[in-house]
């Protein structure tokens, strides 16, 4: 082992990822965390640090936060520089970003470094193992916790990427409240849980969300399903799918057309200043060069039951980038937590101490 290597290196800066650094950093590994690059593209894709939980508002269902005001507790437990980005605490329970901004602070008072900056390529091939930053720095590290998350997907119209940021989004409690989709019609697509969320979240700001679902009864869980048919500002379009989205230079988007899926004859122009897609998610897996084993939908896959072991040795993976079923912030803190126990007993096993 080399001077500057270090023994863990925890990639991502969801919950998985600082659950995986507090724990790491308790057992006096020194974690460093690479949380992401702050920069357009992953602006643009939902990948900016402190991961997707940070793109909602109320979280409801992490245990340990009821309802009640939290301010002076955020005052006291976020820097300065930090809490002047956060919106003022509406008293409800926990929001998405103050949770995500405690969890890095946790890790951070443990001793946890923090390199801001995204990692775009990985060697596993060799020991101690490297991973190149998208600044150019190089690390070498003994062991590496992959905790990259996952990212909302599009439909893949040529219109969608036309109008990107000028209408068309993928995550409503970004873009929802910007002066273009205030008391408009907006379009979401989609039929499963991020759906309900996006439209349910989108009809505080829009005159009426019309969701678009291909089939004749929603994905979601029920409770969301049923809270979202409840919602007297939102239309569903069943068995209908995106043909394209309308707009012009100036507008940007002006509507949506869709077809029929059970009819192709059938075909409708709805007028909305905004376009959201709610279908699901990709794993953030591209930049590990297929080095390591993953599902057949690109997650890294766990190679033994009940552990976070990968199939390279000392490479451990943590939350939605290796669990496409649960997808929480609690399961995701669950994995963080296991793979960094899982990664100190490695070390510990090969003598590494
Ligand atoms: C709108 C919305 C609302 C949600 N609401 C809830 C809720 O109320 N309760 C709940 O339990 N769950 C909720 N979830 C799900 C929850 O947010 C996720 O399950 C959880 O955030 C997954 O955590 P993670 O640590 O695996 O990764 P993520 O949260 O996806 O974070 C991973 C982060 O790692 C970073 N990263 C990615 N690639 C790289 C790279 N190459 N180099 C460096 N860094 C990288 C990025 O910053 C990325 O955002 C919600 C999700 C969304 C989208």
């Amino acid at each position: 082992m080399t001077e500057g290597t270090e023994r863990v290196v925890i990639v991502g800066s969801g919950p998985a990822g600082w659950a995986a650094a507090i724990y790491a950093s308790r057992a006096n590994l020194r974690p460093l965390v690479v949380e992401g690059a702050v920069i357009e593209e992953n602006r643009l894709k939902g990948t900016l640090p402190l991961g997707q939980l940070a793109l909602t508002t109320e979280v409801e269902n992490y245990p340990g936060f009821t309802a009640g005001r939290l301010d002076e507790y955020l005052d006291s437990a976020i820097e300065k520089n930090r809490r002047k980005y956060m919106p003022p605490h509406t008293g409800h329970g926990i929001a998405g970003p103050e949770l995500m901004e405690l969890m890095r602070q946790q890790a951070a008072s443990f001793g946890t470094r923090i390199v801001t900056d995204d990692v775009i390529e990985v060697d596993f091939g060799r020991h101690p193992f490297r991973l190149k930053l998208l600044g150019g720095q190089q690390i070498e590290s003994l062991s590496v916790i992959i905790a990259t998350g996952a990212r909302a997907n599009y439909l893949g119209l040529a219109s969608e990427d036309r109008f990107k940021n000028r209408g068309v989004s993928a995550c409503a409690v970004c873009d929802g409240a910007l002066p273009r989709f205030r008391n408009k019609p907006l379009i979401v697509v989609g039929g499963g849980d991020s759906a309900m969320e996006e439209s349910t979240y989108l009809s505080k700001f829009a005159s009426t969300v019309y969701v678009v679902h291909r089939r004749d009864k929603f994905r979601a869980s029920k409770i969301m399903a049923d809270r979202t048919l409840a919602n007297s500002k939102i239309q569903v379009k069943w068995n209908s799918r995106i043909d394209e989205v309308l707009g012009n230079e100036k507008d940007g988007v002006t509507g949506v057309r869709i077809r029929g899926t059970t009819d192709d004859s059938h075909s409708e122009d709805l007028a909305a200043s905004g376009y959201f897609a709610a279908i699901g998610h990709t794993p953030n897996t591209d930049f590990l060069g297929g080095q390591l084993e993953l599902t057949e939908k690109a997650y890294i896959k766990w190679t033994t039951p009940a552990r976070t072991y990968t199939s390279v040795e000392g490479v451990f993976a943590a939350g939605d980038v290796a669990d496409d079923y649960y997808r929480q912030a609690v399961t995701a803190a669950g994995t963080g937590c296991m793979a960094a126990l899982d990664a100190e007993r490695w070390l510990a096993a090969k003598g590494f101490d």
